[in-house]
């Protein structure tokens, strides 16, 4: 993904409107197991300081995420680039003083961007080539060539219907075409 700041992005370095707040975002969310304790969130800073994506990215602060949930800032939140970075490697939940599953949230404002299709254009195209091919990545033509020059066998081919029926189920299908 774009180091680049997306549109979202840099609206959320900016001041705060009531436009911005969706009242029945808090609510949405309460169904996620665990977010009663991101009220409990003081902001201390901790999850964005031990976080080894914050480290290499200007974009990324899971403190900031953590803050526009709670104030129930949905489409700056869901609509941010940011919150595709997080690796999930459960760092900032082991080191929050308040017992905030920082990664189950991400995880969950992820899946709601999901649902509401506001997905990153990069991951249009990865599921895209998983349901064409069961890859993530489309091999090329001249790569089997290769491997066939070369005596190797072709290359396990994917069930993409049962790939699909799987998309369906996970509500993913119908983002994947969908261009941005
Ligand atoms: S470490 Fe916990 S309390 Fe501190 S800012 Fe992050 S989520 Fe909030
Ligand atoms: S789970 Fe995500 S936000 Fe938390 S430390 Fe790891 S990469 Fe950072």
């Amino acid at each position: 993904m774009s180091e680049n700041k997306s549109a979202n992005d840099v609206k959320a370095s900016r001041s705060i409107s009531m436009g911005d707040i969706d009242l029945t975002f808090k609510y949405e969310m309460s169904e996620v197991p665990g977010f009663e304790k991101l009220r409990l969130c003081f902001q201390c800073g901790s999850c964005t300081a031990d976080c080894p994506i914050a480290r290499f990215s200007e974009l990324y602060h899971p403190r900031k995420l953590m803050r526009m949930t709670q104030l129930g800032m949905k489409n700056r939140v869901i609509g941010s680039e940011a919150l595709w970075l997080c690796a999930a490697c459960f760092t900032c939940v082991d080191h929050c003083p308040q017992g905030v599953d920082i990664a189950g949230v991400i995880r969950a404002l992820r899946n709601i961007a999901v649902r509401e299709g506001v997905v990153p254009q990069v991951f249009r195209e990865l599921t895209n080539n998983i349901l064409t091919t069961g890859y993530a990545y489309k091999i090329p033509e001249m790569r089997h060539k290769k491997r066939a020059e070369r005596g190797l066998p072709d290359l396990p081919k994917a069930n993409t219907g049962d790939v699909a029926k799987l998309f369906d189920v996970l509500a993913v299908s119908k983002f994947a075409k969908k261009e941005k």
